[in-house]
Protein backbone atom coordinates (compact mmCIF):
# COMPACT_ATOMS: atom_id res chain seq x y z
CA UNK A 1 0.00 0.00 0.00
CA UNK A 2 1.12 3.38 -1.21
CA UNK A 3 1.55 5.78 1.95
CA UNK A 4 -1.02 8.40 1.13
CA UNK A 5 -0.53 12.47 0.95
CA UNK A 6 -3.45 15.28 1.06
CA UNK A 7 -2.18 18.38 -0.10
CA UNK A 8 -3.78 21.35 0.43
CA UNK A 9 -2.81 24.39 -2.11
CA UNK A 10 -4.66 26.47 -4.37
CA UNK A 11 -1.77 27.40 -6.71
CA UNK A 12 -2.40 24.97 -9.04
CA UNK A 13 0.48 24.96 -10.76
CA UNK A 14 2.44 24.36 -8.03
CA UNK A 15 0.35 21.69 -6.37
CA UNK A 16 0.14 20.22 -10.11
CA UNK A 17 4.30 19.97 -9.33
CA UNK A 18 4.36 18.87 -6.32
CA UNK A 19 2.06 15.93 -7.03
CA UNK A 20 3.65 14.80 -10.19
CA UNK A 21 6.85 14.26 -7.65
CA UNK A 22 5.21 12.70 -4.99
CA UNK A 23 3.77 10.36 -7.24
CA UNK A 24 6.98 9.51 -9.39
CA UNK A 25 7.96 8.78 -5.17
CA UNK A 26 5.31 6.42 -4.93
CA UNK A 27 3.19 8.46 -2.74
CA UNK A 28 -0.52 8.59 -3.69
CA UNK A 29 -2.10 11.99 -3.93
CA UNK A 30 -5.03 13.79 -3.57
CA UNK A 31 -5.18 17.33 -4.15
CA UNK A 32 -7.69 20.06 -2.79
CA UNK A 33 -7.47 23.73 -3.67
CA UNK A 34 -9.80 25.28 -0.84
CA UNK A 35 -9.18 25.56 2.58
CA UNK A 36 -13.20 24.54 3.39
CA UNK A 37 -13.25 21.25 1.02
CA UNK A 38 -9.44 20.24 2.35
CA UNK A 39 -10.59 20.34 5.97
CA UNK A 40 -13.49 18.39 5.05
CA UNK A 41 -11.24 15.98 3.16
CA UNK A 42 -8.60 15.47 5.61
CA UNK A 43 -11.48 14.73 8.37
CA UNK A 44 -13.15 12.13 5.72
CA UNK A 45 -9.67 10.76 4.45
CA UNK A 46 -7.17 8.29 6.24
CA UNK A 47 -4.15 9.80 4.80
CA UNK A 48 -0.79 9.79 6.22
CA UNK A 49 0.21 12.95 5.85
CA UNK A 50 -1.08 16.36 5.24
CA UNK A 51 0.57 19.73 2.87
CA UNK A 52 -1.42 22.60 4.13
CA UNK A 53 -0.72 25.61 2.71
CA UNK A 54 -1.86 28.94 4.91
CA UNK A 55 -2.87 31.50 2.17
CA UNK A 56 -6.23 29.50 1.22
CA UNK A 57 -9.60 30.20 -0.50
CA UNK A 58 -12.45 29.83 2.04
CA UNK A 59 -10.60 28.93 5.24
CA UNK A 60 -7.06 29.03 5.97
CA UNK A 61 -4.43 26.71 6.52
CA UNK A 62 -4.07 27.84 10.08
CA UNK A 63 -7.70 27.56 10.42
CA UNK A 64 -7.81 24.35 9.03
CA UNK A 65 -5.26 23.00 10.92
CA UNK A 66 -6.62 24.14 14.46
CA UNK A 67 -10.31 22.97 13.76
CA UNK A 68 -8.52 19.04 12.21
CA UNK A 69 -6.35 19.13 15.13
CA UNK A 70 -9.56 18.80 17.35
CA UNK A 71 -10.25 15.79 16.17
CA UNK A 72 -7.18 14.46 14.40
CA UNK A 73 -3.12 13.58 14.72
CA UNK A 74 -2.30 12.99 11.21
CA UNK A 75 1.24 14.41 10.39
CA UNK A 76 1.20 18.20 8.50
CA UNK A 77 3.48 20.14 7.26
CA UNK A 78 2.88 23.94 6.55
CA UNK A 79 3.90 25.71 3.01
CA UNK A 80 4.40 28.79 4.27
CA UNK A 81 5.30 32.41 2.50
CA UNK A 82 8.86 33.70 2.99
CA UNK A 83 9.10 35.85 6.20
CA UNK A 84 5.81 35.13 7.68
CA UNK A 85 7.32 34.15 11.05
CA UNK A 86 4.33 34.58 12.75
CA UNK A 87 2.28 32.16 10.67
CA UNK A 88 5.41 29.45 11.53
CA UNK A 89 5.23 29.80 14.95
CA UNK A 90 1.59 29.60 15.62
CA UNK A 91 1.52 26.85 13.46
CA UNK A 92 3.49 24.67 15.19
CA UNK A 93 2.01 25.92 18.07
CA UNK A 94 -1.19 24.68 16.90
CA UNK A 95 -0.02 21.03 15.92
CA UNK A 96 1.85 21.58 12.61
CA UNK A 97 4.79 18.95 12.83
CA UNK A 98 7.01 21.26 10.60
CA UNK A 99 6.94 23.89 7.75
CA UNK A 100 8.53 25.05 4.97
CA UNK A 101 8.60 28.30 3.40
CA UNK A 102 8.25 28.86 -0.49
CA UNK A 103 9.47 28.79 -2.82
CA UNK A 104 11.34 25.17 -1.37
CA UNK A 105 13.13 23.07 -3.36
CA UNK A 106 10.98 19.58 -3.79
CA UNK A 107 14.25 17.39 -2.92
CA UNK A 108 14.17 19.47 0.86
CA UNK A 109 10.36 18.99 0.90
CA UNK A 110 10.78 14.98 0.04
CA UNK A 111 13.35 14.58 3.02
CA UNK A 112 10.99 15.96 5.35
CA UNK A 113 8.10 14.19 4.54
CA UNK A 114 10.39 10.87 5.00
CA UNK A 115 10.95 12.04 8.28
CA UNK A 116 7.73 12.51 9.09
CA UNK A 117 6.55 9.30 7.77
CA UNK A 118 9.89 7.77 9.27
CA UNK A 119 8.43 8.27 12.58
CA UNK A 120 5.21 6.65 12.17
CA UNK A 121 6.74 3.76 11.08
CA UNK A 122 6.36 0.76 13.68
CA UNK A 123 8.68 -1.41 12.50
CA UNK A 124 11.64 0.22 10.93
CA UNK A 125 13.42 -1.76 8.02
CA UNK A 126 15.86 -1.08 6.13
CA UNK A 127 17.94 -2.63 3.10
CA UNK A 128 21.45 -1.22 2.84
CA UNK A 129 23.74 -1.40 0.10
CA UNK A 130 26.83 0.10 1.17
CA UNK A 131 30.11 1.58 -0.89
CA UNK A 132 33.23 2.95 1.47
CA UNK A 133 31.44 6.01 2.93
CA UNK A 134 27.74 5.49 0.73
CA UNK A 135 25.59 3.71 2.33
CA UNK A 136 22.34 3.49 -0.59
CA UNK A 137 18.42 1.76 1.75
CA UNK A 138 16.03 0.79 -1.06
CA UNK A 139 13.77 0.48 1.40
CA UNK A 140 13.94 3.76 2.94
CA UNK A 141 14.75 5.45 -0.25
CA UNK A 142 17.69 6.98 1.36
CA UNK A 143 21.27 8.02 0.64
CA UNK A 144 23.94 8.51 3.25
CA UNK A 145 27.74 9.75 3.42
CA UNK A 146 29.30 9.62 6.26
CA UNK A 147 25.85 9.32 8.42
CA UNK A 148 24.40 12.18 6.23
CA UNK A 149 21.37 12.24 4.20
CA UNK A 150 22.15 13.38 0.70
CA UNK A 151 19.11 14.67 -1.27
CA UNK A 152 18.81 12.65 -4.31
CA UNK A 153 15.70 12.98 -7.11
CA UNK A 154 13.88 9.82 -8.35
CA UNK A 155 16.31 8.95 -11.24
CA UNK A 156 19.42 9.92 -9.46
CA UNK A 157 18.39 7.21 -6.88
CA UNK A 158 17.84 5.03 -9.08
CA UNK A 159 20.88 5.72 -11.32
CA UNK A 160 23.06 5.16 -8.01
CA UNK A 161 21.45 2.35 -7.27
CA UNK A 162 22.09 0.68 -10.31
CA UNK A 163 25.49 1.28 -10.57
CA UNK A 164 26.33 0.34 -6.79
CA UNK A 165 24.50 -3.03 -7.34
CA UNK A 166 27.49 -3.12 -10.45
CA UNK A 167 30.69 -1.61 -8.88
CA UNK A 168 33.81 -2.32 -10.79
CA UNK A 169 31.44 -2.91 -13.96
CA UNK A 170 32.17 -0.58 -16.43
CA UNK A 171 28.29 0.36 -17.91
CA UNK A 172 27.75 1.89 -21.29
CA UNK A 173 25.57 4.85 -21.89
CA UNK A 174 23.16 2.41 -23.82
CA UNK A 175 23.03 0.18 -20.84
CA UNK A 176 22.10 2.45 -18.04
CA UNK A 177 19.53 3.98 -20.12
CA UNK A 178 18.67 0.72 -20.39
CA UNK A 179 18.33 -0.22 -16.62
CA UNK A 180 17.92 2.78 -15.60
CA UNK A 181 15.54 4.94 -17.82
CA UNK A 182 13.77 1.99 -19.83
CA UNK A 183 13.78 0.31 -22.47
CA UNK A 184 11.25 2.71 -24.04
CA UNK A 185 13.26 5.84 -23.39
CA UNK A 186 13.33 7.85 -26.44
CA UNK A 187 15.36 11.16 -25.69
CA UNK A 188 19.11 11.47 -26.13
CA UNK A 189 21.89 9.01 -24.66
CA UNK A 190 23.66 12.52 -23.08
CA UNK A 191 20.86 12.34 -20.32
CA UNK A 192 23.12 9.61 -18.61
CA UNK A 193 25.99 12.32 -18.81
CA UNK A 194 23.87 14.60 -17.15
CA UNK A 195 22.80 12.94 -14.23
CA UNK A 196 25.98 11.37 -13.98
CA UNK A 197 27.37 14.67 -13.51
CA UNK A 198 24.58 15.82 -10.81
CA UNK A 199 25.64 12.65 -8.34
CA UNK A 200 29.03 13.67 -9.29
CA UNK A 201 28.12 17.38 -7.43
CA UNK A 202 26.32 15.79 -4.77
CA UNK A 203 28.96 12.95 -3.69
CA UNK A 204 31.80 13.20 -5.12
CA UNK A 205 32.53 16.66 -5.27
CA UNK A 206 30.86 17.22 -1.75
CA UNK A 207 32.52 14.50 -0.19
CA UNK A 208 35.57 14.58 -2.07
CA UNK A 209 35.67 11.14 -2.86
CA UNK A 210 36.34 9.78 -5.78
CA UNK A 211 33.50 6.95 -6.81
CA UNK A 212 31.92 7.60 -10.59
CA UNK A 213 34.68 6.73 -13.31
CA UNK A 214 34.64 7.87 -17.00
CA UNK A 215 35.89 4.86 -19.30
CA UNK A 216 36.86 7.00 -22.36
CA UNK A 217 34.75 6.01 -25.38
CA UNK A 218 32.78 2.89 -23.08
CA UNK A 219 31.04 4.70 -20.14
CA UNK A 220 30.93 4.71 -16.60
CA UNK A 221 32.15 2.58 -13.37
CA UNK A 222 31.76 3.52 -9.83
CA UNK A 223 34.67 2.11 -7.93
CA UNK A 224 35.93 3.48 -5.08
CA UNK A 225 39.93 5.14 -5.03
CA1 LIG B 1 -1.91 29.93 -1.30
Amino acid sequence: MPQSVLLIEDEEALARFVELELVHEGYSVEKVYDGREGLQTALAGNYDLILLDIMLPSLNGLEVLRRLRREKHTPVILLTARDAVMDKVTGLDMGADDYITKPFAIEELLARIRVLLRKQDKVPESDLKCMGDIALDTLRHTVTVRGEEVLLTGREFKLLEYMMENAGIVLSRETLLTNVWGYDYMGETNVVDVYIRYLRQKIDETYQIKTLHTVRGVGYVMKME
